[in-house]
């Protein structure tokens, strides 16, 4: 299977990571959209949310464990933060490999770019 995160856990392509633990592992993402642009990733393939609750629901949890444990300890509870997940083509998600998008660090605007 060619999958560009799998190849991240793996250590194959390098990334900056800044949380890891047995089974989650997040990392800057490559291409910024927020002062803090981190992606939460389960370390088990799984191509999308759909599927990873159809597959096992405990990996939604072990990765919003994680990115509550890291959100916690960098402050961002009280500043806030969004939560992202890209799932098929009108939402633009390019990488296959369940991802959440933690995004932070200043004002983020507000969601309804969809209303226009
Ligand atoms: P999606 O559009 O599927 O929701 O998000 C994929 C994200 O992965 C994008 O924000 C993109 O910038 C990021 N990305 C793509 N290739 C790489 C890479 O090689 N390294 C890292 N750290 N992020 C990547
Ligand atoms: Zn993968």
């Amino acid at each position: 299977m060619d999958c560009l995160f799998c190849k991240i856990i793996e250590g194959k392509i390098p990334s900056t990571k800044v949380y890891e633990d047995q089974k989650i592992l997040a990392f800057y993402d490559i291409q910024k959209l927020a002062k803090i642009h981190i992606l939460f990733i389960h370390k088990k393939h799984c191509s999308n949310i759909n599927a990873m609750m159809e597959e096992d629901i405990s990996k939604v949890s072990e990765i919003f464990i994680a990115i509550t444990k890291y959100t916690k300890q960098h402050g961002l509870e009280e500043k806030g933060f969004r939560i992202v997940t890209n799932t098929g083509p009108d939402a633009g998600q390019t990488i296959f490999h369940t991802h959440f998008h933690l995004l932070a660090g200043g004002p983020l605007g507000a969601l309804g770019a969809f209303r226009k």
